[in-house]
């Protein structure tokens, strides 16, 4: 048995058996680790004694009898945007190389709780901002099922790594896509909650309206599990919700969707997606149709205009938030103190910033200037709230969404890095979901020459529970989430 390619579900159920300890199953990760990322490079920072230390205590729990929890003993990575108390914390960016925080986010102590063992940081697009891993300032990660492709961004190094063993699960975090635009290129499970689901509390922001943390697994099943683990008002985050978490797992059990009532937006299926990808998202839909859902087209008429918001309102706030590295307060500090402070703030953010992160922080700067706020920033806001009425409109006659996540499979190294209106495109279909407020779930539902195709179970805000049960009965009637790349 591989330790290391088993579900969340599967590994659990053997732990409490006693057939496996947590150490054991750790070390498999860890082996894995070691045998294929230097070829992946999914992670920034492994951290091996911790993480044997956390299995013996999840191990000593697991024969104790509890407190135990379906994580209980069950390794994991980050994405590097998380705080973790005591491990280095990046954003795979130069400005926060040696960044060592000294509280954890609010996820990852709601894990350490459920005794779920942390085994690293994950590589990411810099700060979050690219669809590819390849604008992380130390190096790009491979796709696990073909290394001369990209595993999608900007949470890549979480999706390569669950896809090829390197953790059980990943928690990554989605402000365009960045959850399941990997998910898909790199044939996992991603989900996306609805914003304000799961606390922010100790994530390094991009987006502080768009930003949601969500779980990458092998299939809908185990992000349920991971959504209960992390979901649920904190204190420490005013913007997450209150709203009672409910026991995901517990209406996932059916392989029939008989008075599901799903939409197919057609302005997702227009001109430029790749016709391999629309086979197989359409062959999708007509499996969910014989398990009994009712389908039906809908129309999101401004989705045209979603890429244009979202990069306006992207960039004007990851400006604002972005101000905070000034080599003063966090972070490289260049040239040292003493020299005059205007001098010192050019140098730290000139050598800290990789091109992507100063472009943005430019034309955000640019959207907020005076003369210019009410044409850009406030018309964006505006257009934003048509995108949510849209969703709206169509979730009162449907009950989710079916969309493809990404209108190509993963792309070559180095196809679009040059080309920064190319990346952006690739989001096309993802972005709308976090201006619109909604949760939406990627499950691979096929393969491209080789590649996996992704699509998207869109639902209504605080619509999980609904998605992922769409998503379980898919996955319950078939296979494609079980494929894993890189097999022995
Ligand atoms: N591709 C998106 C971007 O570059 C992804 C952002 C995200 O979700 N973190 O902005």
């Amino acid at each position: 048995m591989d330790l290391h390619a088993l579900t969340i579900r599967k590994a659990s159920a053997l732990l409490r058996s006693g057939e496996i300890t947590s150490v054991a199953l750790t070390q498999a990760v860890l082996d894995r680790i070691a045998a294929v990322d230097p070829a992946i490079k999914a992670y920034v920072t492994v951290c091996e004694d911790a993480a044997l230390q956390e299995a013996t205590a999840a191990d000593a729990r697991l024969q104790r009898g509890g407190p135990l929890t379906p994580l209980t003993g069950i390794p994991y990575g980050v994405k590097d945007c998380l705080s973790t108390t005591g491990v280095r914390t990046t954003c795979s960016s130069r400005i926060l190389e040696n960044y060592v925080p000294r509280y954890d986010a609010t996820v990852i102590s709601r894990l350490r709780e459920a005794g779920a063992v942390l085994v690293g940081k994950q590589n990411m697009d810099e700060f979050g901002m690219g669809s590819s891993c390849e604008n992380s300032a130390f190096f790009a990660t491979r796709n696990p099922w073909a290394f001369d492709r990209v595993p999608g961004g900007s949470s890549g190094g979480s999706a390569a790594a669950v896809a090829s063993g390197m953790g059980l699960f990943a928690l990554g975090e989605d402000t365009g896509g960045s959850i399941r635009m990997p998910a898909s290129f790199c044939g996992v499970t991603g989900l996306k909650p609805t914003y304000g689901r799961v606390p922010r509390y100790g994530l390094l922001a991009l987006v502080s309206s768009f930003d949601s943390i969500g779980p990458l697994t092998h299939d809908a099943w185990d992000a349920a599990l991971v959504l209960g683990a992390i979901a649920g008002r904190d204190p420490r985050d005013s913007t997450s919700v209150g709203v009672p978490v409910p026991g995901y797992t517990s209406t996932m059990t059916g392989e029939r969707l008989d008075g599901v009532r799903l939409g197919v937006p057609i302005e997702y299926f227009a001109k430029g997606i790749d016709p391999a990808v629309e086979c197989a998202v359409r062959t999708a839909i007509t499996h969910l149709e014989a398990l009994g859902a009712e389908v039906r087209e809908v129309s999101l008429p401004h989705t045209e205009h979603a890429i244009s918001i979202y990069y306006l309102i992207l960039t004007a706030e990851a400006s604002s938030n972005l101000a905070r590295f000034d080599g003063v307060r966090f972070g490289l500090s260049e040239p040292p103190e003493g020299v005059d402070i205007v001098e010192r703030y050019l140098k730290t953010r000139g050598k800290g910033f990789g091109p992507e992160v100063k472009r943005r922080i430019m034309l955000g700067t640019f959207a907020l200037s005076a003369g210019y706020y009410d044409a850009y920033y406030l018309r964006a806001q505006r257009v934003r709230t048509l995108l949510r009425q849209d969703f709206a409109h169509a979730f009162e006659v449907v009950d989710a969404l079916i969309a493809p996540v990404s209108p190509t499979c993963a792309f070559k190294i180095g196809e679009k890095v040059d080309d920064p209106l190319q990346m952006y495109l690739s989001d096309i279909h993802v972005v709308a979901a976090n201006p619109g407020g909604v949760c939406s779930l990627a499950v691979p539902c096929g393969f491209a020459e080789g590649l996996p195709v992704g699509m998207q179970i869109i639902g209504p805000p605080m619509g999980e529970a609904g998605v992922l049960s769409v998503g379980a009965a898919y996955q319950a009637t078939t296979d494609w989430h079980t494929r894993r790349p890189m097999a022995e």
